[in-house]
């Protein structure tokens, strides 16, 4: 490793079978001043095949993915996979304990710090772990993400945009084996910052999803991240294909076309969207308004889609500020598959 870190981990990478321990990043807060930090850290293995790391809780207000995570490590028999499967299902501990987007340790979004830094803060050292020690045993990365607090996203499977177009492909045939009902791509306006960009800059197949969100756990959507989770396990050939279910015949395939997909709030007042999740908007439409409480004579400012597409993610909190996301349209997909 050529970065120095002082996280020390309970589980031996090497060994078949089923390891259950933890990662441990030392942090000295004024109630523990030799403590230690501790991140749930699986491994199952056996056999030969290849290594598939899967992560939940990067955010900690998300939590399809540490549920489903956690029966997949309760669940599997080493038994009945080929190869390796590295389980992170609560990565950022303190934002998950939390129910919060962000850590309450260092106040960062540990999905803006990779490749993070191994003498930096909690959530730099979290990234820097999984960058220089993770992922370069991996073939294959996982990450499971929904909408969060702020907001409730439809359901879907994620491909970060891979520079060449082998590797592109390959991203885009394991998320469409995640076998979400909805799969688009998302550049995340270009941020590097990313788990999902970094596994991509290491060479890794790399498979996100946004499994709906609002702070909530979503009855469809853990049903589609349980099931996906196996469909992508079995598309590598680390277990069985699942049983055969009906495969969709239809691929709707989308974007976020940049800047022009989101909708920002522009006062500061209460937002009132137009549309549901899954409607068909266009350029210039009406989009919601802002009404201001405190001004009740003022006319409310209306807010326009400035992109055609469908209706993808909407604000859950009604209260919003300048620059809050309070829209996102997604496109069909124009680039190479
Ligand atoms: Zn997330």
């Amino acid at each position: 490793m050529a970065r120095r870190s002082t996280a020390f981990w309970t589980v031996d990478f090497e060994r078949q079978g089923k390891q259950v321990g933890t990662l441990n990043i030392p942090h000295s807060p004024h109630e523990d001043a030799w403590g230690a930090t501790r991140i749930p850290l699986a491994v199952i293995s056996n056999g030969s095949g290849p290594t598939v790391i899967l992560t939940g809780g990067n955010h900690g207000d998300e939590y399809e993915g540490p549920i489903a995570l956690g029966e997949l490590i309760r669940d599997l028999d080493p038994a009945s996979i080929q190869g390796r499967l590295i389980v992170l299902p609560a990565l950022n501990i303190p934002a998950v304990m939390a129910g919060r987007r962000t850590s309450p340790v260092d106040g960062l979004n540990l999905n803006r710090t990779y490749p993070g830094d191994p003498a930096g803060s909690l959530s730099q050292q979290i990234s820097a772990f999984m960058h220089d020690v993770v992922y370069p045993l991996g073939d294959a990365f996982v990450d499971l993400h929904s909408g969060g607090s702020s907001l409730n996203i439809l359901p879907s499977a994620i491909v970060e945009p891979a520079p060449s177009e082998e590797h592109h492909r390959r991203n885009v045939e394991a998320v469409l084996a995640f076998d979400a009902p909805l799969t688009v791509v998302i550049g995340n306006l270009g941020e590097t910052r990313t788990s999902t960009a970094s596994s991509v800059g290491a060479g890794l197949t790399t498979v996100g999803t946004e499994m709906g969100g609002g702070g909530t756990v979503g009855i469809e959507a853990l049903k589609i991240c349980r099931n996906g989770i196996r469909n992508v396990l079995g598309h590598f050939g680390v277990i069985e294909r699942p049983v055969a279910h009906a495969v969709r015949e239809e691929r709707t395939i989308l974007e976020i076309p940049g800047e022009k997909g989101y909708v920002f709030a522009s006062g500061d007042g209460i937002f009132e969207p137009f549309h549901a999740n899954g409607e068909k908007v266009s350029a210039g439409q009406p989009a919601g308004r802002i009404h201001f409480p405190d001004d009740p004579a003022r006319t409310p400012s209306e807010l326009t889609y400035q992109q055609d597409g469908i209706l993808y993610g909407r604000r859950q909190p009604g209260r919003v500020r300048p620059g809050n996301c309070c829209l996102v349209v997604a496109a069909p997909f124009k680039g190479v598959l």
